[in-house]
């Protein structure tokens, strides 16, 4: 991102919308908002190879679940805010992660312009390329404040994606699905 074209930008932008970009509250806006671009596309042009190579044995081939992570995405489609909760599981091949790196691995694939099918799907195909277990189901339930702040404008509505990867039956999803149910 070149921070300075951003500055300009949005002081550019401040002007198309007929405001007095020189106004107290606004002086310091374009720099301001640079910097929140800077954090929200962190995770632009990453991929989330040294969070996922971090392994330990296991004999084990059991469900591994981590549910209700939280996320906040940016909609390439209105550059707003989308955010929710994503839950990863996987049926490991010898090798499990630790928790924490699959929370890392959702900030890496949403902290860029992102939509959310493509979201969903990028943090299974990395955990499949990278981890390489036995299959991997990922489930994204999101709030869009593009949907909710404007345009038809239904607070509260929620938007679920799934992505499946490799063997992963369906009573396996079906019991990932329970779990994240209210
Ligand atoms: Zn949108």
């Amino acid at each position: 991102m070149d921070r300075e074209k951003v500055i300009k930008a949005i002081g550019d932008l401040l002007d198309a919308l007929g405001e007095d970009k020189e106004r107290e509250g606004l002086k310091d806006t374009p720099r301001r908002v640079a910097d929140a671009y800077a954090e929200l596309l962190s995770g632009a042009g990453q991929n989330a190879e040294e969070h996922l190579s971090r392994t330990f044995d296991t004999k084990c081939g059991d469900m591994v679940v981590e549910s209700g992570i939280n996320f906040s995405s940016t909609c390439e489609h209105h550059l707003m805010p989308f955010f929710g909760k994503i839950t990863i599981a996987y049926i490991p091949d010898g090798k499990v992660v630790g928790l924490s790196k699959l929370a890392r691995t959702v900030d890496v694939f949403s902290k860029r312009l992102q939509i959310q099918e493509r979201l969903t799907r990028q943090i299974a195909e990395e955990i499949m390329r990278v981890l390489k277990p036995k299959g991997v189901f990922v489930c994204c339930e999101a709030e869009h404040t593009c949907m909710t702040c404007r345009g038809v404008k239904k607070a509260g509505s929620l938007t679920y994606t799934y992505s499946t990867l490799g063997e992963f039956g369906q009573d396996k999803k079906n019991e990932v699905l329970s779990l994240i149910k209210r």
